[in-house]
């Protein structure tokens, strides 16, 4: 079975509560991720993105809940989980001046990874990674897409099944942040993977599934399409029917749905129409699919748009800074 297809959940998060003094940075959140998964973390600046990800990785603990990782509760085996996934900081904290191949050969041992062993983790994870070039740079000569590479490598060197991303591509330049999405979308087919990001076009190019927090709650959950279109407020979608001179107008007024524009058929059969229309959260969708049925309208396709998420984030309760 490929690891796409195996859908129990590697990660399980129940309940996780944290504060520093009196800041609440956590208010019991609680989220799985299926094996084979992307699952993208995602929050305004300040929601508690990095302290749940410090929680699941062992590197604070929670003041309450619970993190399973491979069905081992981080708290009670602390070694035995950290064996099981990769980690890259954000701000990715590296020794800036050992060359990459001792940064790596010192992970490995980390790891207890010593001889023939240690030399096959790391031709791997430098193959995964592209650093083959600079294997033999110092760090510190190294741009910062390498070294960002160089953190991922150091994160998949003991072959973890689980890789935890805080932030992966922050501060890079555009083609860096293009090469990085690139490498993480492969390591994606055969890892599951949560990567926290606030930069929605990464979360939308990256992940399968999104768990969106906000002021340490929990807020949105679920695959992508559906969170565009889960909020209370408003989101787009194309919806397309096959229907001869059906009153689309009327249909769309019946479910209290808005006619944007109407486009172009994708077929070449004229009896199909599409159109962009605006809908009231996931009930405004449903309202439209129980329209065409009513009226004996054959519905093609009801989608909500790609980068309807930034509604989602505008919608969100005012007290937290984008
Ligand atoms: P960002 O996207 O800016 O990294 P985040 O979603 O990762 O934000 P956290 O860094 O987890 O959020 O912070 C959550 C809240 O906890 C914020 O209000 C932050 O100011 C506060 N906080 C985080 N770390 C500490 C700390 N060590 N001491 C006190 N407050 C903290």
């Amino acid at each position: 079975m490929s690891p796409k297809e195996n859908q129990t959940a590697v990660v399980r998060v129940s309940g996780l509560e944290k504060s520093y003094g009196p800041v609440k940075a956590l208010r019991g959140i609680d989220f799985e991720v299926p094996a084979g998964s992307v699952l993208g973390f995602l929050g305004p600046n300040g929601a508690g993105k990095t302290t749940a990800i410090k929680i699941m990785t062992g590197y604070l603990a929670a003041d309450a809940g619970k993190v399973e990782i491979c069905g081992l509760d981080i708290a009670e085996h602390p070694l035995e989980v950290k064996r099981r996934f990769g980690y890259l900081p954000e701000n990715n904290p590296l020794y800036l001046d050992m060359r990459v191949s001792n940064f790596l050969e010192f992970t490995a041992q980390a790891f207890g990874l010593t001889g023939t062993k240690a030399k096959a983790a790391i031709e791997r994870a430098v193959t995964q990674t592209g650093l083959q070039t600079v294997y033999r740079r110092g760090i510190a000569q190294c741009s910062k897409g390498f070294r960002q590479r160089v953190g991922l490598a150091q994160a998949l060197l003991h072959d973890p099944e689980l890789l935890i991303l805080d932030e992966p591509t922050n501060g890079l330049d555009p083609l860096q942040v293009v090469e990085m999405r690139h490498l993480i979308r492969d390591l994606g087919k055969t890892k599951t993977i949560i990567i926290t990001s606030h930069v929605l076009p990464e979360i939308e190019a990256l992940a399968d599934s999104v768990v969106l927090i906000h002021q340490g709650r929990k807020v949105a959950d679920g695959p992508l399409a559906g969170i565009a279109c889960n909020g209370h407020g408003s989101c787009i979608a194309r919806v397309t029917f096959r229907c001869k001179d059906c009153d689309l107008e009327g249909l769309l007024e019946q479910a209290g749905a808005v006619l944007l524009e109407e486009r172009p058929s994708p077929f070449a059969d004229p009896s199909i129409c599409s159109a962009l229309i605006e809908v009231e959260g996931s009930e405004g969708l449903s309202r439209v699919a129980q329209a065409a049925a009513d009226r004996n309208v054959d519905l093609i396709e009801l989608a909500p748009q790609s980068g309807t998420l930034e509604s989602l984030f505008q919608n969100l309760p005012p007290g937290s800074e984008l």
